[in-house]
């Protein structure tokens, strides 16, 4: 048998669609073999069904009532794609909004230290209006020797600077085995550019109701970072937002060369929000504030900062981490630039 190309559909139903069709429609295409991704728009509610489409072919449902219309999704990545959701994705972290009209900051040292230094950089960070902290307790280091992260301790450290501050917390999971201690302290879980290709580690946050920053790979391509997204959002779990923070280059003035033009290509490509994480980029402190300028005017929904109180005694990153006062500098500079393009900050 010749399976056909498309292996997704989107069912359009009519603005007059009731519960009862919605139902006998769901039931239908789950009879099928096909699994169901329910998408309640403003404007029209869509049912995304993926599977071997051959059925759905065989078995035309277009005449169903409720339907408009049925339309193959091309793509190989479904879910994230803006073929099956017209509408940008706003993810509401307990109270923050990801992908809004307002850009926002999360801002933080690359590891969590100690609780003094993340208290003080965190009371500082909060000041400017920041409403998300980041901090690795568990840190993927390129050598087994460097300061791998306090483990439980330093999750600890960010729930006492988020009992302080109000910020909410943004930390790396790198284990399957930690994924319930992560989900019990972090508002938002990061996978690193290290893990967006372990793919039972993106199944496995695809199964928890917690928003997750996915990190593009250091040499991965926008459409291998949608189809890691693909395998967050294919176990259930849609509150991702994509992360460019550079790739590899023949160029080596910088730690990584900033992929600008993945914002609006991500942006056209699929319907999560962007962000942008400028000091893994460029890892130099004074560069960060250019890239995140750029980052802003190019139609960022957010910026990831690494900050620090003292970064010449970090124990990681300390060379690409500003100081609490360049930050707050960069803050102020970074509203002006995001009104210009019609945004919040
Ligand atoms: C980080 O943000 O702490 C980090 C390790 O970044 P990346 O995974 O992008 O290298
Ligand atoms: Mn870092």
């Amino acid at each position: 048998m010749i399976r056909s190309e498309v292996d997704a559909m989107i069912i359009v139903l009519k603005k007059s669609v009731t519960d009862e069709e919605k139902k006998n429609l769901i039931e239908r295409i789950e009879s099928l073999g096909l699994s169901v991704h329910l998408s309640e728009g403003k404007e029209r509610t869509i049912i995304g069904a993926i599977g071997d489409e051959s059925i759905l072919q065989e078995k035309p449902i277009t005449s169903m009532p409720g339907v408009e219309t049925v339309m193959p999704i091309l793509k190989p990545y479904k879910l994230v794609s803006r073929e099956f959701q017209k509408e940008d994705t706003i993810i509401d972290v307990n109270g923050v909004k990801i992908g809004g009209n307002k850009i926002q900051m999360i801002a933080g040292p690359c590891s969590v230290e100690s609780q003094e230094s993340l208290t003080e950089t965190a009371i500082e960070v909060a000041k400017t209006g920041t409403l998300l902290m980041r901090g690795g307790a568990f840190k993927p280091r390129t050598s087994p020797y460097s300061f791998q992260g306090l483990g439980e301790t330093g999750l600890k450290y960010l729930r006492e600077a988020k009992e302080k501050t109000g910020m909410m917390i943004v930390t790396e999971l790198m284990d399957p085995r930690d994924l319930d201690l992560i989900c019990e302290y972090a508002d938002i879980i990061q996978i690193g550019a290290r893990n967006m290709s372990n793919f039972r580690l993106l199944k496995d946050v695809g199964g928890v109701d917690k928003p997750v920053l996915l990190k593009r790979g250091l040499s991965a391509t926008i459409k291998e970072l949608l189809m890691s997204a693909e395998y967050i959002a294919s176990e259930g779990n849609r509150k991702i937002i994509l992360c460019e923070r550079g790739i590899r280059t023949f160029e080596t003035a910088t730690r990584n060369t900033l992929d600008l033009s993945a914002i609006p290509v991500l942006k056209e490509l699929c319907h999560l929000p962007v962000v942008i994480d400028p000091s893994h980029a460029v890892g130099r402190w004074d560069l960060v504030a250019s890239s995140s300028k750029a980052a802003v005017a190019a139609g960022a929904d957010g910026l990831m900062i690494e900050v620090h109180n003292d970064p010449q005694n970090a124990l990681c990153d300390g060379s690409q981490s500003l100081r609490p006062s360049k930050y707050a500098e960069l803050y102020t500079q970074l509203q002006t630039i995001a009104q210009a393009v019609g945004r919040s900050l």
